[in-house]
């Protein structure tokens, strides 16, 4: 442990991603632990990043802000699929990737000794940058066989010392894309006790049959409390690029604003003209998109059902999560050390992400963003490993906050 480290930030110097990415490379294993796609978004969105590096458009600083083109594109997409109308001057900040619209907006918002509430599993970042801010996470269980938001509870969590709600809907790590009637309620209390609410919404347009996302910010009263953040690594297949935003009321916004450009100052140039072009690609290419996911979320859910794992339904994202006790194991921590090595496959304990140690211990987090032909494999090599279970003695498990 680096001595030097603050002692807010000590219990987050692991991340669980990188921690089974190294895995997967020890072992040579398929790595359905991180969730990137394994293919590129559209050819047209590169050749306008290149041409933009060509034409010197964005190789020097940016506005502080963000390209002006790109905020009226993020608006005039907020009004396509939603008929929200921020102003692109004063209403919408680009950021470096969505993680960056989520630091500044609870580092601007959040006082230290503030409560910031969270459902959990949670998205590892949301945990970091509250102890960051010198805040106090505390989070709500995703509980019952959908692991849906436990509403009873959340009521009698959000009091008077919140100051921050953190939704993240569809969610990461469950698949869990929350109903209209679960944000309502969400919104009430989020009303009643005066409350900013964060919504992450990475993965707006990773949602599948027949459950729409629908943004917080456009129920009656919440569009003034509520900062909306996207990416377009997550919606365009790009995740290297890096470029995010948060959209939300002048005031809310301008505080973000203010943390944000003394993190990066400005952000990935040519990036924003290319994303400025992606956000006007047609309704197909987010339909298509969606098709795809949906057929690799079904490949995905159909092998590891036959495998004899209990698969949960995934209503959005890139995950699909499996309750691993079916086939013997304890728990996700267990089969997630095991995987790499005996089956040559890397998943990630729902555990690892959670406050909730016994609610989140049965579960395990499956990337299906990955080409036909990796989940055909990544199911042959579990056939194989489980066939032979056990093999190597289990390593003692490495307790990652340790
Ligand atoms: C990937 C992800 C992000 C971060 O998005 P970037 O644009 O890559 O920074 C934020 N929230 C959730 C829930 C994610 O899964």
């Amino acid at each position: 442990m680096p001595d030097d480290l603050v002692r807010r930030m000590r219990s987050h110097q692991t991340s669980i991603f990188g921690e089974m990415s190294a895995q997967a490379i020890a072992f040579e294993a398929i790595n359905l632990g991180q969730g990137f796609p394994d293919q590129d978004g559209p050819e047209s969105i590169k050749q306008a990043a290149m041409r933009a590096i060509a034409d010197g458009r964005g190789n020097q600083y940016p506005p502080a802000h963000g390209l002006p083109e790109l905020r009226q594109q993020v608006a005039a997409h907020q009004d396509r699929f939603y008929g929200l109308t921020p102003r692109w001057r004063t209403e919408i900040c680009i950021t470096t990737g969505a993680s960056e619209a989520i630091g500044a907006t609870v580092l601007a918002l959040v006082e230290p000794g503030d409560e910031v509430v969270m459902f959990d599993p949670y998205f590892d970042v949301y945990a970091a940058v509250t102890s960051l801010a010198g805040a106090d996470r505390v989070c709500v269980p995703l509980t019952g066989p959908g692991l849906r938001p436990d509403l009873t509870t959340l009521a009698k969590t959000i009091t008077d010392r919140t100051r921050m709600l953190i939704l993240n809907s569809p969610h990461n790590p469950t698949g869990v894309v929350f109903t209209e009637a679960e944000l309502t309620e969400v919104a009430r209390l989020a009303i009643k006790h005066d409350v900013i609410v964060l919504a992450d919404e990475a993965y707006e347009h990773l949602w599948f049959d027949g459950h729409p996302h629908v943004p917080i910010a456009t129920l009656p009263q919440m569009w003034d409390r509520t900062i909306t953040i996207g990416s377009a690594g997550k919606s365009f297949s790009f995740t290297g690029w890096k470029v995010g935003w948060a959209t939300g009321p002048a005031d809310l916004i301008s505080a973000v604003r203010v943390v944000r450009q003394n993190l990066s100052y400005v952000s990935s140039g040519p990036f924003q003209w290319a994303i400025a072009e992606a956000l006007q690609l047609p309704d197909d290419y987010y339909q298509n998109f969606r098709e795809g996911l949906a057929q690799q979320r079904d490949q995905l859910s159909s092998a590891l059902t036959k495998l004899g794992f209990t698969v949960l339904p995934t209503q959005g994202t890139y995950f699909v999560t499996t309750d691993v006790r079916s086939l013997g194991f304890t728990d996700g921590n267990e089969f997630c050390q095991w995987s790499p090595q005996n089956a040559g496959v890397v998943a990630i304990p729902h555990a690892a992400l959670s406050d909730h140690p016994a609610a989140s211990a049965p579960y395990v987090r499956w990337a299906f963003c990955k080409q036909p032909s990796q989940l055909a494999e990544a199911a042959e090599r579990l056939a194989t490993g489980l066939n032979r279970r056990p093999t190597t003695p289990l390593p003692p498990f490495t307790d990652r906050d340790s």
